[in-house]
């Protein structure tokens, strides 16, 4: 798979070209469960409009940001991790380990996690 096709596939996903474990469908927000779970419960909170990291998405539309933590918490309820506890976390930029570059937040749990922050995630 080439950088493009990994910057096009939430696209693709949100067009209903690629197949996906979708567990909300709004009309500004899509949660797909990730491919290679690192955790019980591994959520993938993404915006249908494409922007490239947090911040991007933080300076464009902040309520935008703010729904896909709502979405997150309402999936973290159904899922019953919300009282267990979960994390919530946006990779930016290699070191982070970002490999698509539209911005997605993953929604961690079922499970004690491991780090202090990305340890699940650590590649
Ligand atoms: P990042 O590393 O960019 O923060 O997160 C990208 C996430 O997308 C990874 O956790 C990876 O497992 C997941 N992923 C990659 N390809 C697919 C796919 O085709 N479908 C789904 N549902 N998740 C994917």
């Amino acid at each position: 798979m080439t950088d493009s096709d990994l910057d096009s596939l939430f696209l693709r996903i949100i067009a209903g070209e690629i197949p996906a474990d979708v567990v909300h469908d709004g009309e500004r927000v899509l949660a797909i469960r990730d491919i290679n779970p690192q955790a019980t419960t591994h959520v993938l909170v993404v915006p249908k409009t494409r922007y490239r990291n947090a911040a991007e998405l933080a300076a464009a539309e902040p309520d935008l940001l703010a729904e896909l933590v709502r979405v997150a918490s309402d999936i973290a309820e159904r899922e019953g991790i919300a009282e267990s506890g979960y994390r919530l976390l946006f990779n930016t930029n290699a070191d982070a380990g970002q490999t698509i570059f539209h911005v997605h937040l993953h929604l961690l749990g079922g499970e004690p996690l491991g780090g202090l922050t990305g340890g699940p995630l650590k590649g």
